[in-house]
């Protein structure tokens, strides 16, 4: 069976954990590729360009939204941000399922242009372990992290235009979840209609 690739956005609050789940999930399954955004942001303590991201002056990034070399980017918290298209049509050509992990403004774009994106929303137990999360980090300034707040905020406005929301309390039973709900996008029959097609005609080669 010819398996395509899924799209699928997870965003969630500042300080949620997605990046260490979906460390963790690409760690445990390797039909996943995890698309390496483009920011102007400086790197944290232990953040490597072209690991956690590719990190550009802002003329390198409007470069690049110049040559049309962003699928989406947006502004977060003074910064820009924007997923490289090049990584992500080649591996969901080779029928990989494509992890953006992105903020809000961005996730809407992907979803304008792709209907058929999965759009998964990260959600902390409660709100208080976020700003515990959040301190917890150390790298950022008291400042930073009212900014952040103020943004989840402005965020949680918006999640219903998400599909489905993985609650992270537990690390392994969160990665379970979302791969779950990535495998049972592949199992849609809009998605395997040509499979579908196959059994009927074996079918008829038999009544
Ligand atoms: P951070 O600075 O904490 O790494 O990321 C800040 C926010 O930017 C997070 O919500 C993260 O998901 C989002 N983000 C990371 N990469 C991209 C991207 O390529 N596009 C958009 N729109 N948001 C991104």
């Amino acid at each position: 069976m010819d398996r395509k690739g899924i799209l699928v956005v997870v965003s969630g609050y500042s300080g949620v954990g997605k990046g260490t789940l979906m460390k963790a999930l690409t760690a445990r399954y390797d039909q996943y590729a995890l698309s390496i955004s483009a920011t102007t942001r400086d790197p944290r303590a232990g953040e490597a360009d072209g690991r956690e991201y590719f990190f550009k002056t802002e003329e390198a990034f409007e470069e690049m939204i110049e040559q049309g070399r962003l699928i989406e980017y947006a502004r977060y918290c003074d910064h820009y941000y924007g997923t490289p298209r090049d990584y992500v049509e080649a591996q969901l050509s080779q029928g990989r399922d494509v992890i953006l992990e992105i903020e809000q403004q961005g996730a809407l774009k992907v979803k304008a242009q792709n209907p058929d994106v999965l759009m998964l929303f990260v959600m902390p137990p409660d709100a208080q372990t976020l700003v515990e999360r959040l301190r917890g980090r150390e790298t950022e300034s008291e400042e930073v992290i009212h900014q952040r707040l103020m943004q989840a905020l402005e965020e949680s406005k918006y999640v219903d235009r998400y599909d489905y929301m993985v609650v992270n309390a537990d690390l392994d039973q969160a990665v379970e979840e979302v791969h779950q709900l990535i495998e049972s996008q592949h199992n849609m029959i809009k998605r395997n209609l040509d499979f579908a097609k196959q059994i009927q005609t074996e079918l008829k080669t038999l009544v």
